[in-house]
């Protein structure tokens, strides 16, 4: 399996290859040349197949020849092994139509550990038939920080330096971070905001002299080895809903398209989607893009779900492709007018197109926390800010009785007890495995906002040198 930019100008990599290199050398998102497909004979086959298993038969297209099925099944078998609960993804249902799929059964609470569990080790197996190092760096706002962190400390021949605003991450989130003692994980708190951190690290891929020297990495959800570990749990969640005989619709709490475009490709690949609900918060620009064709950047307004707070969604830029026809230098351009002008119209027929799969609801702090509520009262279930989002655009789209409705739990609800708290009056309690997290050591240092001081620190502690 090759991999192309979706902006036409990178070289095609194996699966190995782009895994590592995280974004395009043009710009560029890395997808697939051509979508696999699973017959419907492999689909139903699916069915009473363990995580684990599951995650090889959807996985081994994608990975091609770059790792033998057993050394997959290994990997897959080491990450998920991680996971507090023996169904890796449970699937609860809410009432007749309305399921939750709790991805947060992770060693850090939120659905980016599937991810990020099974990247980890993949970096390690990649590097270390090279005898060259990594250095990770990356900029979080909370979730995405942890559970990169916890995914490569102590991982052979990778550095981690991972970028916070300093005072501006709720307790338990700085915690699962600082609290990581591994050597090879570097925590940065940055006197400025998210954006400050977020310019930093863009900032130093942009010093090609500093990039190249310290081989930089991303492991951010433009990284497409992320992105095919998330279609996993679709498959997972579909067959035991009785896919691929009876279609699927799947809720998706959005912040950067990442999570939904899984769910995307899941559909390309042969798996009876019914529909995707794309749920936004007010930050809203995927629902306007999606129900009026209107792409443009407006201001970001702070939320209780702060991973949802985003205005320039990265992987839109891999559904555009397709929607492009999958013409690079066509999409190209239309980023580049992006970029200048802050705005870019979906034609009337890449509006239609969109539609057949995509639906999307803009849901404010009322409904959010009305979804809450009506989940505690139906099932006694405790949802957190993100996913009752995702339940309240589910709830709203308003599908046929027989159409089975999967919202996907993104986050434990105890990472947000505040607003679960004020919204039911019920205040969840952390897990037992996290539950020390407040008498554990903690280990950062603070660093002013400016490229200086940040490459100087990395430059002094990164084991990479090309
Ligand atoms: C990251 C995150 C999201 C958004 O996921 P995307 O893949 O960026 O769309 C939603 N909910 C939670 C809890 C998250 O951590």
């Amino acid at each position: 399996m090759d991999y192309v930019s979706t902006r036409g100008a990178a070289p095609a990599l194996d699966f190995e290859n782009a895994t590592l290199a995280g974004l395009a050398a043009d710009g560029g998102l890395y997808v697939p040349a051509a979508w696999p497909t699973l017959s419907r004979e492999a689909i139903a086959a699916l069915a009473g197949l363990s995580y684990v298993d599951t995650a090889v038969a959807v996985l081994a297209p994608f990975v091609g020849t770059t790792l033998p099925r057993e050394e997959l099944r290994a990997l897959c078998q080491a990450a998920y092994g991680r996971f507090a609960h023996a169904a890796v993804t449970p699937l609860v249902q809410l009432d007749g139509q309305h399921w939750v799929l709790e991805l947060f059964h992770g060693p850090t609470l939120a659905f980016k550990d599937v991810a990020l569990q099974l990247i980890g080790l993949l970096f390690e197996r990649f590097l270390t038939s090279r005898d060259t190092h990594l250095t990770v760096i990356g900029a979080t706002s909370g979730d995405t920080g942890s559970a990169a962190i916890d995914a490569l400390a102590g991982r052979a021949k990778v550095d981690l330096f991972m970028l916070h605003p300093q005072g501006r991450v709720s307790e338990v989130q700085r915690r699962q971070m600082t609290t990581v003692l591994a050597p090879n994980i570097h925590n940065i708190a940055i006197d400025g905001s998210f954006d400050d951190a977020q310019a930093l690290v863009k900032a130093m891929f942009a010093d090609a002299d500093f990039a190249g020297r310290f081989s930089l990495s991303a492991v951010n959800s433009i990284n497409w080895a992320r992105l095919a570990a998330q279609v996993v749990y679709y498959f997972y969640a579909a067959v035991r809903l009785g896919a691929p005989e009876r279609p699927v619709a799947f809720a998706v709490p959005t912040g950067n398209f990442g999570d939904v475009f899984a769910g995307y490709v899941a559909a390309r690949m042969g798996l009876p989607v019914a529909k995707l609900i794309v749920a936004t918060n007010v930050n809203d620009i995927l629902h306007r893009a999606l129900s009026a064709g209107d792409y443009s950047v407006g201001t970001v307004t702070p939320t209780v779900a702060p991973s949802m707070d985003i205005q320039v969604s990265s992987n839109f830029e891999r559904l555009l492709f397709d929607l492009h026809g999958r013409d690079g230098p066509a999409l190209a351009a239309a980023m580049r007018g992006f970029e200048a002008t802050r705005t870019l119209a979906l034609s009337p027929a890449m509006r239609a197109e969109a539609a057949g799969l995509f639906a999307s609801a803009r849901i404010d702090a009322e409904d959010m926390a009305l979804a809450m509520r009506w989940a505690c009262e139906e099932s006694g279930m405790l949802l957190d800010p993100h996913t009752a989002i995702g339940l309240a655009a589910a709830r709203a789209a308003a599908l046929p009785a027989d159409v089975p409705v999967v919202t996907l739990a993104t986050a434990h609800p105890a990472k947000f007890p505040d607003a679960v708290e004020r919204a039911t009056g019920r205040r969840p309690a952390l897990p037992p495995r996290v539950g020390d997290l407040f008498d554990r050591a903690e280990r950062y240092d603070t660093l002013p906002a400016e490229i200086k001081a940040v490459e100087a620190y990395i430059a002094e502690r990164a084991t990479a040198r090309a």
